[in-house]
């Protein structure tokens, strides 16, 4: 006699309602994000034209914004994309950075749950998120190692889990054809963080520059897994982008072929966190 047992997974795979938390309608939710709607989704985070240094948001200029939207790949034709101001006179120490939403509603409120409300299980459909916009995903299947951007260990404790590393699992399993290294996956730390200094909350730029300066290091098991590979940092928000500009200069000493940089959310503005 046929037996039928009914598991959560069975019924999130087989779309299970959920309630979208940002339009508050019901939808048939998958595995990968019982969080909002498709609708939702295509609204809040059309593909927009990014610098394709730091991803701000390309000005509303039509010449410009098609300039920087008519690529294919982010490592081809580099002098057909758009840069911003402050990338043509100081450049990042990494060459391409995508983003998949820009850090305001609903996108900020999400990513304010995550790490300040411990609500973790965000953490999977703002993966998916990332996998879905076209650069970003571009730029994450082509990466040797992927790195999450280490916490202190005081938002360690109190938080009790790096949203980096929850966000390069959940990567990892949505691009499951991709052989990258992480951070998360292995045993042995591939970077570490130092806790000294305040808070970056709330500093500018050249602050937290000067706050960061060796902060990060790499591992000996950091060293040999960038060396000569493309490495992509994952972070959730970039602001100033201080703290990436401080981890991308430790794993420059180990010479990787490229670095790139890949976030959930980038500011409208350079520092600016608008919520
Ligand atoms: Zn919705
Ligand atoms: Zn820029």
């Amino acid at each position: 006699m046929a037996s039928f047992t009914l598991t959560w997974s069975s019924l999130t795979s087989a779309g299970w309602p959920s309630t979208c938390q940002i339009c508050g309608l019901w939808f048939r939710g998958s595995a990968n994000n019982r969080a909002w709607c498709s609708d939702c989704q295509q609204n809040c985070a059309p593909q927009v034209a990014r610098c394709v240094h730091c991803a701000l948001l390309a000005p509303h200029d039509p010449h410009e914004a098609d300039t920087a939207f008519n690529t294919s790949s982010p490592y081809s034709n580099a002098a057909a994309h758009w840069r911003c101001g402050a990338c043509a006179s100081h450049p990042n120490p990494w060459q391409w950075a995508s983003a998949a939403v820009s850090y305001a509603y609903p996108w900020a409120g999400m990513i304010v749950r995550l790490k300040h409300q411990q609500d973790s299980a965000l953490a999977k459909p703002l993966a998916q998120l990332m996998v879905q916009d076209r650069i970003c995903r571009d730029t994450l299947a082509s990466a040797d190692v992927w790195l999450g951007v280490p916490i202190t260990h005081r938002k360690l404790g109190l938080r009790g889990f790096n949203q980096t590393d929850l966000l390069v699992d959940h990567i990892a399993g949505a691009l499951a054809h991709c052989r990258a290294t992480s951070n998360w996956a292995t045993t042995r730390p591939l970077v570490q963080r130092q806790d000294h200094g305040p808070s970056q909350q709330g500093l500018g730029r050249q602050q937290r520059l000067r706050n960061l300066k060796g902060v990060f290091s790499l591992t000996p098991a950091g060293v040999q897994a960038t060396a000569g590979r493309h490495v992509v940092l994952v972070d959730d928000v970039y602001t100033t982008g201080a703290t990436l500009t401080a981890l991308a200069s430790a794993v420059q000493q180990a010479q990787p072929a490229s670095v790139h940089v890949c976030v959930v959310a980038r500011t409208p503005q350079n520092g600016a966190a608008v919520q």
